[in-house]
């Protein structure tokens, strides 16, 4: 699932291609896609496209009018911009958003589960849309004390409080336990018992991981998401591969579902988790 760097880069290449293109039409797909019936999504036609942001894990087109789309991917959503369609729509479709110039931003989704999501908001609705309100800050340049606000003071599991958008935005799996292991932190260390050393050092590895990982992006990413890629992340879904600072052969644990991939000389003092089955009841 694509997070911060890699939405970033897309919602800036779109950004760049979409701006001042009117919209010719729009088309939905699938009645799961679009969550909102007011304004309908006929009153995007003949409309400039403003703008395209992204925050968090979401992706926005401000639309002229004073009209927003409000896109979440989910784990199998693809947005990218391409030849307008034709013929019949493909089972992946999703919507397409026609644009003057014979281009189409679609969005497909991978998988038959459909969870990816459209919003049509008019201002008001935009301003209450709860996925974004409940948001909490941006990751990259967020300094220690709000790190520390935005973390709170509770027993969560470090790599679970990190992937809670409504603590701080935009970051997922892989790049919770690339930042874990960037900040030599264990991986089942808990959000509130982080001591002054140890939150210095997740803010700095956060702000470091992620912006380097949005630096990569901008050079892969322009308006379209590639399906499969080089190893992008240090850790996530490396384990048995070697450490990229010590050579250790990286370890993995069940959690939640997933492989939480961490470096035993790095991160653990050389421990590691033998009973899979315990991490389970740390969540
Ligand atoms: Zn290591």
């Amino acid at each position: 699932m694509p997070e911060l760097p890699e939405l970033q880069a897309l919602a800036e290449g779109l950004d760049a291609a979409l701006a001042g293109r009117v919209v010719t039409g729009v088309r939905a797909h699938h009645p799961a896609t679009l969550k909102t019936a007011e304004p309908p999504l006929e009153a995007l036609t003949g409309q400039p496209v403003e703008r395209v942001w992204r925050r968090g894990k979401l992706i926005g087109l401000d639309v002229a009018g004073g009209l927003h789309v409000v896109i979440h991917l989910m784990q199998a959503g693809r947005l990218s911009l391409a030849p307008s369609p034709s013929g019949r729509p493909a089972r992946t479709a999703s919507l397409d958003i026609d644009l003057e110039g014979e281009r189409a931003l679609r969005l497909r989704e991978l998988s038959s589960t459909r969870r990816a999501s459209v919003h049509v908001l008019d201002d008001a609705g935009l301003a209450a849309h709860r996925p974004l309100t409940r948001l909490g800050p941006e990751p990259i340049g967020l300094g220690v004390e709000d790190w520390r606000a935005a973390l709170g003071g509770d027993g969560a599991v470090l790599h679970t409080a990190l992937r809670d958008g409504r603590r701080v935005a935009g970051i997922g799996r892989a790049y919770a336990s690339d930042i874990m292991w960037a900040a030599r932190l264990a991986p089942f260390t808990r959000a509130g018992s982080l001591d002054d050393d140890a939150l210095a050092r997740l803010v700095r590895a956060a702000d470091a991981v992620l912006t380097q990982a949005l630096e990569r992006a901008r050079g892969r990413i322009t308006t379209e998401m590639p399906n499969k890629e080089a190893r992008v992340t240090a850790v996530h879904g490396h384990h048995g591969e070697p450490c990229l600072r010590c050579g250790t052969r990286l370890e993995h644990v069940a959690f939640n579902e997933y492989d939480l991939v961490y470096c035993p000389a790095c991160q653990t003092g050389g421990r590691i988790y033998r009973d899979r089955r315990m991490s389970r009841f740390l969540d």
